[in-house]
């Protein structure tokens, strides 16, 4: 089974401090939704209050279009699942999955079944008997993940699941992770702030800040038009150029930085519009610099001094000074096929279509 989830204007105040603050989101069944930000921002808060850990100071919670903000955990069609496995030591893989089974009263040659059906979901079966110190870190999380889904949730909710496992490990379950959930077609509520981690399992990314959502939506759409400052830091790396709007034509705003004035897209503009005197700050990822004449269209924002480079396999990672604002430094990744050296000059561009504008609130 699975279901949808409606959070209408949660808060959740600790004393004086808002740990949510008026947060609504609408998640539609079978969405594998992941909650992103920095420590602190209220991400296991508002994952909390959906398992009925914790109850919010203001707002409503509905499952399934289900009234739960006053129901218990347990009544719940949610299990949640925490960053240490909590799997008993003493038990085999078969009765670990088959655990909360028994706990709802199912006989025995019903829940072994379905605690080794689960177990090959997650590619086990043939551990069935093994105990969990037998175990890598990985499969001992595969073990949770298929205890978890052996109750049948309408919705999961994962807490930094993979947040113990190292770097290879974790990318690897990512995938795992990722393919589950489109098998089993359950709702996956998970927590993380890895951005990574975020883009390679999410279909919709929700990216929070001080306890508020900043932006919502599938990796790509926050990653190339993301709707605040924040988002756009958050998601993956950025240069940031404030400047302000000084005259706007039917397709462009003419926007004065400190490296001149230049005519952006009124589509660059991702939340709010343009106004003669707005401030904006444009956004340009280090992968969207063009040497002026490659294809596209391109923006020029005029010549610049490359101070140092790296090689990085995909790309080579430079900063450069530009002439206009020998103060900035801009971090530019340069095809592979380029040899940029310490010295060089460049004339630096950036197609239309990528550029990110920002007006501030
Ligand atoms: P992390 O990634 O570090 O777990 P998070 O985004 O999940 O961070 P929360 O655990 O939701 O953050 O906490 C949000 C804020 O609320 C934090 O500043 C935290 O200190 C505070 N907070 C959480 N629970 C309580 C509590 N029971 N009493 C007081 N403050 C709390």
């Amino acid at each position: 089974m699975t279901a949808d989830v409606s959070i209408r204007n949660a808060t959740k105040v600790f004393g004086a401090f808002r740990a949510l603050d008026d947060v609504s989101l609408e998640i539609e069944a079978g969405e594998f939704i992941v909650l992103l930000g920095p420590s602190g921002c209220g991400k296991t808060t508002l994952l909390s209050i959906l398992g009925g850990f914790i109850e919010p100071s203001a707002g409503t919670i509905a499952i399934g279009g289900r009234d739960m903000t006053h129901v218990e955990p347990a009544k719940r069609p949610t299990t949640t699942m925490f960053q240490d496995y909590a799997l008993f030591p003493h038990m085999k893989l078969i009765d670990n999955v088959g655990f909360g089974l028994r706990m709802r009263g199912m006989g025995k040659t019903e829940r072994n079944d379905k605690a080794l059906a689960m177990l090959d979901l997650v590619g086990l079966k043939a551990s069935a008997a093994k105990k969990p110190h037998e175990l890598s870190g990985g499969q001992r999380q595969r073990v949770a993940l298929a205890r978890a889904l052996a109750v049948d949730p309408d919705v999961l909710l994962l807490d930094e699941p993979l947040g113990a496992l190292d770097l290879k490990l974790r990318r690897q379950m990512q995938d795992e992770l990722k393919a589950i959930q489109k098998r089993v077609g359950t709702t996956f509520i998970h927590v993380t702030h890895d951005q990574e981690e975020a883009m390679a399992i999410a279909d919709r990314i929700v990216v929070m800040n001080h306890g508020r959502i900043e932006d919502v939506g599938a990796p790509s759409d926050i990653y190339m038009r993301p709707r605040s400052l924040f988002s756009a830091g958050f998601m993956g790396e950025a240069n940031f150029l404030p400047g302000r709007v000084t005259a706007i034509a039917s397709e462009h705003a003419q926007v004065e930085t400190a490296l001149g004035s230049t005519a952006i897209p009124i589509t660059a503009f991702t939340a709010g519009s343009p106004e003669v005197n707005s401030k904006v700050t444009l956004c340009i990822r280090p992968e969207h610099f063009r040497s002026t004449g490659e294809e596209g269209t391109a923006v020029s924002l005029g010549r610049a001094r490359i101070t140092d480079s790296a090689f990085f396999g995909a790309h080579h990672r430079c900063h450069l000074n530009p002439e206009s604002g020998p103060d900035i430094v801009i971090t530019a990744h340069l095809p592979q096929t380029a040899h940029p050296k310490p010295g060089d000059m460049l004339d630096l561009a950036v197609k239309a279509d990528t550029i990110i504008a920002l007006t501030e609130a």
